[in-house]
């Protein structure tokens, strides 16, 4: 396989205030947040220079740190204009954008009450999230399940919420699949390990109820998108049994955009019009083509 290590590459990096030469954006093996799993971050990307929804964005990785007990001490407003000044820096007007904040190297036991909250964003060139995009993907079904509230906080885009994620994508790539669909602790559909599901039927788009899982600044705004386009969006619980009654299903985020899949859970799916219309609608939304569904 070649590929450029992520350590090893040229550019800037944001890092607690001031902008390192890329290699030398480090942190010490002793940091608490790589032991113990309490980092947050955020997945974005930037279309023609202009970081899609930045602001929702940022505030999410506030709200992701109350959520695991800190407070990312860079503002929302600061956060906008860093991503920005990266990107400049590192010539990239289309690119992926990496905020996180993370615990630092004080506290080594389970307790970090005295621990640093470190802050950084990267960015670099990502393009399609799949290989097989435009052709649809292929999805098995994991066997980890998102777990309940009760037990995590699932609204947190935190590291701890994602090492299920990579066992479940792992598998599924052994196995040949692009990617997995989780259940949730109740057995109802949830998301996928990196993005949101919606199933459709009779011109209907139905999606699960984000309660235990992230609720995708992608998913709602394709929910925005397909609204206006008049089409019923319903949202609520779906049970694996009901998979085989849709025709068309469709992946939602930050890195896969709009994705058709082709085949979930042993159904096979047609990518057909309400998918492509919602595809190119986000691809106009995202490079400004399209007013924000929010004033529409
Ligand atoms: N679920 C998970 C587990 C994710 O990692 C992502 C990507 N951030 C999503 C859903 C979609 O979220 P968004 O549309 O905000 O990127």
């Amino acid at each position: 396989m070649s590929f450029v290590p992520y350590d090893d590459r040229d550019g800037w990096i944001w890092l607690d205030g001031s902008f390192v030469p890329w290699r030398e954006a480090k942190i010490h093996v002793l940091t608490h947040s790589l032991h113990y799993g309490a980092s947050v971050f955020e997945g974005e990307r930037a279309y023609d220079g202009v970081v899609f929804k930045s602001a929702e964005h940022s505030r999410r990785l506030h709200r992701s740190a109350e959520l695991v007990g800190y407070s990312v001490p860079v503002s929302v407003e600061e956060l906008g204009r860093i991503k920005l000044e990266v990107m400049a820096r590192n010539g990239l007007a289309d690119c992926y954008v990496r905020a996180f904040a993370w615990r630092g190297s004080e506290m080594m036991g389970v307790s970090a009450q005295q621990a640093s909250i470190r802050t950084c964003v990267a960015v670099w060139h990502w393009g399609n999230y799949f290989a097989d995009k435009m052709k649809g993907i292929r999805v098995t079904l994991s066997d980890w399940k998102r777990p309940s509230p009760e037990t995590i906080p699932s609204a947190a885009k935190a590291a701890g919420l994602y090492m299920i994620c990579t066992m479940s994508k792992h598998k599924a790539e052994a196995q040949g699949y692009a990617d997995a669909l989780m259940l949730d602790y109740r057995g109802y559909v949830a998301e996928l390990t990196g993005a949101n599901v919606f199933l459709i039927r009779d011109g209907a788009i139905h999606t699960p109820t984000p309660d235990c899982f992230l609720d995708g600044i992608t998913r709602q705004t394709v929910i925005e998108l397909a609204r206006r386009r008049g089409y019923e969006v319903v949202i609520r619980h779906i049970t694996p049994e009901e998979l085989p009654t849709f025709s068309e299903c469709f992946i939602t985020g930050t890195a896969a955009e709009v994705t058709p899949v082709c085949e979930m859970a042993g159904i096979a799916y047609r990518p057909g019009l309400i998918t492509e219309t919602l595809m190119n609608d986000y691809d106009a939304l995202v490079r400004g083509r399209l007013g924000s569904p929010a004033a529409a």
